[in-house]
């Protein structure tokens, strides 16, 4: 339940051009606050939206303008001062002021939504090769230059970008490696049986993949750069040798070994950072005049009982939103479990809960995953934790609401019947009421 008890009596500054930071002040507009609204962006675009970029945008599918959060005139006509290429370079807590350059700028209620930055690998960045990371749009536009029949794309870490961009670069006709430590990608997320469901997809796509596979040393090769095209600081060669003695050729070389949190201006001010700016379930920080949101956010989560951080689509949309609210005076916890989706050849897949640093005990899958439509449920102590579909779209409500009824402890305080989640003959849709 919310309420609207006390509203900020000055301006609301916006620190992030991301997802969070745009549907925050679409939110407040709509909500009816009606003082200034400041978004100040370090990117020099419209705020947007990153999924197209490993995907549709990267594979020439789809315009850029597609991924804007709101368009251009929504700013004018809701009244909100967007300044692009102004990154926020310091926050005065106690004057409620954050600064821009030279301006300073007042606010009685400010949002956090920095976002993350590809974590880099020193020793891809040391080694004098073109190294590509994927975060902006500028990375997809170069990476996606480089993206011709024929190429040889080496990308170390077998995460969700890793693979996605595996699959575009693939389907572009070019020659694709990932190389990934662990024993199988996406290992952590999804654990070793579904983890190979997706190494199985890659190979069958005509990928390398190689999995328990470590770098152990990359090199510029200045001499094989005939026909790359592109400007050395991105498409100079490389060659990757790996622990298994072999070395790989990369005419582009990508790392996707996950994000690390924007928390320099937050410490900095003073607000307490842990994996990312600490939050109440209500996205207030350690101070209580500011809000933190989307990938920054490390907020409690009322239904796990434990703080989360979570660098996903909808936790940004979802996030905005209600730190948009409680900024106006609402009393909101952020309660939505966590939620994503990826796209990789013909395989989309939805997955919703969290599977934390437990484990889970069990595996439940229904259908085949060889074929690539199933489903499957993480499940510990008797509770589904989390689950997922790929190309099961009619599955997508019902395992929302299995994950639900596990997370809230409905029936008997263990979420679903079990037995009856490990029979496919039951409808998915008849196991929560
Ligand atoms: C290539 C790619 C593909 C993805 N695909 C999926 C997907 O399929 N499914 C899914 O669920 N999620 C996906 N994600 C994750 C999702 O895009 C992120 O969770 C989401 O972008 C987070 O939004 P955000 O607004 O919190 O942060 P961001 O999108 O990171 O935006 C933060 C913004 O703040 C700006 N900024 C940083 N510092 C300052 C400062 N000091 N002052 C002003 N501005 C600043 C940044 O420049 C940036 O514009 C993908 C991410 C990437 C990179």
């Amino acid at each position: 339940m919310s309420a609207a008890d006390e509203g900020p009596r000055g301006p609301v500054v916006i620190v992030g051009g991301g997802l969070a930071a745009a549907t925050a002040a679409g939110t407040l507009r709509e909500e009816g606050f009606a003082g200034p609204l400041v978004l100040l962006s370090a990117e020099q675009h419209l705020p947007y939206e990153r999924p197209p970029l490993s995907k549709s945008y990267l594979a020439g599918d789809s315009a850029f303008e597609d991924a804007f959060v709101h368009p251009k005139e929504f700013y004018d006509s809701h009244d909100v001062t967007l300044r692009l290429g102004a990154p926020a370079t310091g926050i005065d807590l106690d004057a409620h002021a954050v600064t821009v350059g030279d301006d300073r700028i007042g606010y009685a209620r400010l949002l956090l939504a920095t976002g993350s930055s590809a974590r880099r690998l020193p020793l891809a960045d040391d080694s004098g090769a073109g190294v590509a990371y994927l975060r902006t749009v500028e990375d997809s536009d170069r990476i996606k230059a480089a993206l011709r029949p024929g190429r040889r794309v080496v990308i170390l870490g077998g995460g969700w970008i890793g693979l996605e961009v595996a699959a575009t670069a693939r389907t572009a006709g070019c020659e694709v490696v990932v190389v990934e430590p662990l024993a199988q990608p996406l290992l952590r997320v999804l654990g070793p049986t579904l983890g190979g469901t997706f190494a199985a997809l890659h190979r069958h796509h005509g990928v390398d993949v190689r999995t328990t596979t470590n770098v152990t040393a990359i090199e510029r090769r200045p001499d094989d750069d005939a026909g790359t095209g592109a400007g050395p600081d991105h498409d100079t060669p490389a060659a990757v040798h790996l622990d298994d003695g072999t070395t790989l050729v990369a005419d582009l070389l990508l790392v996707g070994i996950g994000a690390s949190p924007n928390v320099e201006l937050a410490r900095n001010a003073g607000l307490t950072v842990e994996d990312g700016v600490l939050a109440d379930a209500r996205l207030r920080t350690s101070h209580p005049d500011v809000f933190v949101a989307g990938d920054l956010a490390n907020a409690l989560h009322p239904k796990l009982g434990r703080r989360l951080r979570v660098e996903h689509w909808d936790n940004a949309k979802g996030q905005g939103a209600t730190a948009a609210r409680n900024m106006l005076g609402h009393q909101e916890d952020y309660d939505r479990l966590p939620y994503f989706f990826t796209d990789q050849y013909d395989l989309g897949m939805e997955y919703v809960g969290h599977v934390g640093a437990g484990g889970y005990d069990e595996l439940v899958v229904r259908g085949d995953p060889e074929e690539g439509v199933f489903t499957a449920f993480w499940v510990a102590g008797g509770r589904v934790l989390a689950a997922m579909h790929a190309n099961d779209w009619d599955a997508a409500d019902p395992i929302r609401a299995i994950v639900e009824a596990g997370a809230s402890g409905q029936v008997d305080d263990g979420g679903v019947d079990l037995a009856a989640l490990r029979d496919s003959r039951i409808p998915l849709d008849q196991l929560v009421t």
